[in-house]
């Protein structure tokens, strides 16, 4: 117990130091990016696609501190009884012009008869996102991304299929480790960060993936950690 306490108390103290980092961070870069843009706006057109790759990596950098601070903060989720299916609903209108974008279609397929969960909307949201977003950066063009909820053995489950590249084996071990990517825009921070979200919602994930066969991750909540009339037969 005094280890796993001592382990709170760290976690909790990274979670404040990387708040204020990035607020240190975040302040002086939000300047940097606005004086880009300006100097962008004047400047010749052979300097502009530069101007570009600057802001774009500025981008990546606020991006990169986001994720990294949602994982380091590990705050309390303030929790609603809600219905997953109505997180889905509002993130998919998202998912779908971003699927559009890259060629791909989406495929929402969500069961009526799920009980309610204690869930924080704007986390689990992020976290399907996450997924989704992998998902769709797996595949090529004319690829589709299906998500669908069930509810099976006393479990609320999240499926997100994609008929991307697949997962070889020795990458699947290092999945959720932070830093962990193999994308050269890549944060390796995504499923740390979805892991985490859905730990905290007792939840967790399993991946189902064939190498060339497209992969499923699966995010299960139990109904133990859910409330409403569902649980009584
Ligand atoms: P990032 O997306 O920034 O690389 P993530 O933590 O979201 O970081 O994912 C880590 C790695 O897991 C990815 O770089 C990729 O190799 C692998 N991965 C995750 N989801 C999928 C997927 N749906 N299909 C294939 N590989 C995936
Ligand atoms: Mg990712």
């Amino acid at each position: 117990l005094r280890d796993e306490i001592g382990r709170m108390e760290r976690l909790s103290l990274v979670g404040q130091m990387a708040a204020s980092i990035t607020h240190e961070i975040r302040n002086p870069m939000a300047v940097i990016r606005g004086f880009v843009q300006l100097i962008q706006e004047r400047s010749p057109q052979a300097h502009r696609e530069y101007f570009r790759v600057i802001m774009e990596e500025l981008d990546r950098t606020n991006l990169i501190i986001s994720d990294f601070l949602s994982l380091a903060q590990n705050r309390e989720l303030e929790m609603e009884t809600a219905s997953l299916n109505a997180s889905i609903n509002d993130l998919a209108p998202l998912l779908l012009a971003d699927a559009n974008l890259r060629g791909q279609s989406l495929e929402v397929d969500i069961s009526e008869d799920l009980p309610p969960l204690k869930l924080n909307d704007r986390e689990i949201k992020q976290m399907l996102l996450n997924i989704a977003r992998n998902g769709m950066e797996a595949m090529g063009e004319k690829g589709v991304l299906r998500i669908r909820t069930a509810y099976e053995n006393g479990e609320i489950k999240v499926y997100i299929s994609d008929e991307g590249v697949g997962i070889p084996p020795d990458t699947m071990k290092s999945l959720f480790e932070p830093f962990f990517t193999t994308k050269t825009q890549g944060t390796g921070l995504g499923l740390p960060l979805c892991l985490s979200i859905a730990e905290r919602h007792g939840g967790r994930i399993d991946v189902q993936s064939a190498e060339g066969g497209g992969t499923t991750f699966i995010v299960s909540f139990n109904i133990l950690n859910a409330t409403g009339a569902h649980n009584t037969p």
